[in-house]
């Protein structure tokens, strides 16, 4: 049975939190972690955050460089490449610091 406090205790050599230090649901953690339901929540919202901010920063990336390019098949498809590249970096980028932001709020 897990007492509910939030101060870690040691146990197998590992300290444990013995709450959720964001939901304070009592729960059984190594120091840092959160638990599965914060967890799953982080990761829905920001990946929310993350779908909107890549897709915004893509149609603005792919319609700048659809202006400044010559309307010339091979400079075009590197510049699609390059929007693909934008768009996948973007929403990983966005993933992680949603992840973090929301953990820390
Ligand atoms: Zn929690």
């Amino acid at each position: 049975m897990l007492r509910p406090t939030s101060s870690p205790a040691l146990s197998s050599g590992v300290w444990r939190e013995r709450e959720c230090p964001r939901c304070h649901r009592e729960v059984d953690l190594p120091v840092g972690d959160l638990c599965d339901a914060c967890t799953r929540e982080i990761r829905v919202r920001a990946g929310r955050v993350a779908r909107w901010v890549s897709l915004v920063t893509t149609l603005g990336f792919g319609g700048y460089v659809m202006l400044v390019l010559p309307p010339i098949q091979v400079p075009r498809l590197v510049g699609a490449a390059a929007t693909v590249t934008w768009y996948l970096v973007m929403r990983r980028i966005a993933q992680r610091v949603g992840a973090e932001w929301f953990r820390a709020h």
